[in-house]
């Protein structure tokens, strides 16, 4: 596949796979991004965790296996849906089959998990973007702080106090649709 961001002669500028004229491409199974030739189409993702995220200390029934927050879940369905984002779970529940059924049955569909490598976040995220060069900006979600230099200005911390706010869910929904705060 090539990788350039060339456009093919008579191949419009496009972002979503429905506009794309030529054909999808598929990354494990999963379509992430369509291949024209010679032009990959950009995307946006956002890397999702759960916990301290998607719920909080205030989550009042921890005796469920997979805790949520209704209206967290909510906050994130709308930023997928205002910014044409796929989303990429980065949390732990991500080695649990029944953990990603609950998120794309009851916060998001899912695209993709990160890979497993040193457990340290950022680095797991910076391999999933290494091999999807097609992503043109991202927004990671995460109450822990363990990301690399480089990604900090696409870092939004949360906190496992309050869990999604209102404030830090516009703050990545203008990020990713390029709105300066
Ligand atoms: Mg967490």
């Amino acid at each position: 596949m090539m990788t350039s961001n060339t456009l093919a002669k008579g191949v419009r500028p496009h972002t979503t796979h429905s506009a794309c004229p030529e054909r999808m491409a598929e990354y494990g199974g999963k379509t992430v991004g369509c291949c024209c030739t010679g032009h990959v189409c950009k995307i946006k993702v956002l890397f999702l965790d759960i916990d301290g995220v998607v719920n909080s200390r205030a989550t009042t029934d921890f005796r469920q296996l997979y805790p949520l927050d209704k209206y967290m879940a909510f906050m994130v369905g709308k930023i997928q849906l205002d910014t044409g984002c796929k989303v990429v779970l980065s949390s732990s529940w991500r080695n649990h089959p029944d953990g990603v059924a609950v998120v794309n049955k009851s916060i998001v569909q899912t695209i993709d998990i990160t890979p497993n490598m040193s457990g340290m976040r950022g680095n797991e995220i910076a391999e999933w973007l290494r091999l999807h060069p097609e992503v043109e900006r991202y927004a990671i979600l995460d109450d822990d702080s363990d990301m690399l230099p480089e990604q900090m200005p696409n870092f939004f911390k949360t906190t496992f106090d309050t869990g999604l706010t209102e404030d830090i869910a516009k703050a990545v929904t203008d990020h990713l649709n390029g709105v300066a705060a």
